[in-house]
């Protein structure tokens, strides 16, 4: 930010100078004349031509000020920074003020250009990589770790920035910037698997500031604990299901003995939550690890709808709730139909799940033309608002003892977020501690599909 510049004290003097001492130089004038006239006048009586010698006082006079003007316009026109010609009078008023004032500003400008050349100098020394572009995108200014990390050369001043960085998720979030406020990751084309995470601000008119740094090692990290997680589950499948087929053998014998019954049956429990939780954790990396955009099934909302209500039905037999289908929507939606299903699923046993016996359930479709808006209401324990942000984070749960109790592997609202994600939509949560919750996944009109129009 640049502080506006004090006005040197210098600035003052000249200003009260100006305006309260040209009365003094042009008195130096006055008194030349007057000089110059007394002489003409005794000369004039002494020889008896007191006119002529009048009038060659005052051409003498006229030419001493058209000598001043001359050496004035000399030195505005051909030496303005060299030291004024000693003049007096206005003249010499005039000259002392335009030199003052003509030092006062290249002290300011110095000034400037010291401090555009230090914050020049700290650019070029950060490792983010910055470009500069000017109103009709073209790169005007870069460093040199923009050079390292896009390439850039000294012939691509003037250039387009949108034809050196090509990537389709940068063209699409130059042209949007506003909708990801964090920036945008891309792989960079001119190295081998690398991949950097840019920022664009605007000034001015249509002006960029481009700011960007390398991510390929947090990238890496991120990929490796994906691996991991996904390898890990995989190879725990294989021993689950063996356990869980020889567990349900064991159970299901009527001769078991009454207390290896139980410790049967708490293993079989304890089994199928492992079960639930590599399952989910193998659908949220395969949600992750999808890049592409969800599959564009049309899906029918209204049999979606009774289907999801029939499994809640079933789901709530334990808990008895009072549950409501609220459709209010022509729209059916386009996108993945398992992922969705899952993902609304999801919703609706923890609605179930989080409302104390005999709660009241309402599961809705609806749109307003522009958005459509899939619901879960519940009259459950409700959250603490402090818990909301993090909410869809993985294995975050408000009370972990409680969400253990009902078999929850706290991975549910990381796999609504993803699924979501990749339909373009959104979750918005409401809720009131002990009154309930509203959760509505929120989707963008290019999902909507509106059959009846
Ligand atoms: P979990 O498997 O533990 O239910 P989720 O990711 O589905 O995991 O939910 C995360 C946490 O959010 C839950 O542990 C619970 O504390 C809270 N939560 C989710 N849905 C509700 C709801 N409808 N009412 C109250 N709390 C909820």
């Amino acid at each position: 930010m640049y502080e506006p510049y004090p006005v040197p004290e210098l600035a003052r003097e000249h200003q009260k100078f100006l305006y309260s001492s040209l009365w003094t130089f042009a008195k130096q004038d006055l008194r030349l004349l007057v000089f110059l006239l007394i002489i003409a006048g005794c000369i004039g009586l002494g020889i008896g031509y007191l006119w002529i010698c009048l009038g060659i006082a005052c051409l003498i006079f006229f030419g001493i000020q058209l000598r001043s003007l001359y050496l004035v316009n000399d030195w505005i026109s051909n030496r303005p920074y060299d030291v004024p010609p000693n003049l007096n009078g206005i003249w010499g008023a005039l000259l002392f003020n335009v030199y003052r004032s003509q030092r006062q500003e290249r002290i300011v400008q110095s000034e400037m250009v010291g401090l555009i050349d230090r914050t020049q100098s700290s650019l070029v020394a950060l490792s983010e990589a910055i470009i500069l572009t000017d109103d009709s995108h073209q790169i005007e200014w870069w460093n040199p770790a923009a050079e390292k990390l896009f390439g850039i050369q000294a012939v691509d001043r003037g250039r387009n920035l949108l034809t050196i960085i090509r990537q389709p998720d940068f063209i699409e979030y130059f042209h949007n910037t506003h909708q990801a406020p964090d920036g945008v990751k891309i792989k960079l084309v001119n190295h081998d698997n690398k991949y950097a995470q840019i920022k664009l601000t605007r000034f001015g008119n249509e002006s960029r500031l481009l700011v960007a740094h390398d991510i390929t090692r947090m990238k890496n990290l991120e990929q490796m604990r994906s691996d991991f997680v996904d390898n890990i589950s995989h190879e725990l499948r294989t021993p689950l299901t063996v356990l869980s087929g020889y567990i349900e053998t064991f159970t299901d014998q009527e001769d078991i003995n009454p207390r290896w019954k139980r410790a049967f049956e708490q293993m079989q429990s304890q089994t199928k939550r492992m079960n639930a939780l590599v399952n989910d954790l193998l659908l949220l990396s395969r949600l992750e690890n999808e890049k592409q955009i969800a599959k564009n099934q049309i899906i029918e909302m209204p049999s979606l709808m009774n289907h999801l209500f029939d499994d809640a039905q079933a789901y709530n037999i334990d808990y008895g709730h009072t549950l409501n289908l609220d459709i209010d929507s022509h729209c059916d939606l386009i996108g993945s139909d398992m992922e969705l299903a899952s993902a609304f699923s999801n919703l609706i046993t923890n609605a179930i799940k989080y409302t104390p016996k005999g709660g009241t359930i309402t599961i809705g479709w609806h749109d307003d033309g522009e958005r459509g808006y899939f619901s879960v209401q519940d009259t459950g324990i409700g959250i603490d608002p402090k818990h909301l942000p993090r909410l869809t984070e993985r294995f975050y749960r408000v009370d972990s003892a409680r969400s253990r109790q009902t078999g929850g592997t706290g991975l549910g609202l990381a796999i609504v977020k993803h699924v979501l994600m990749q339909h373009g939509a959104h979750i918005e949560i409401e809720s009131k501690e002990n009154e309930g919750s509203t959760f509505i996944a929120v989707f963008p009109k290019e999902r909507l599909y509106k059959m009846h129009e």
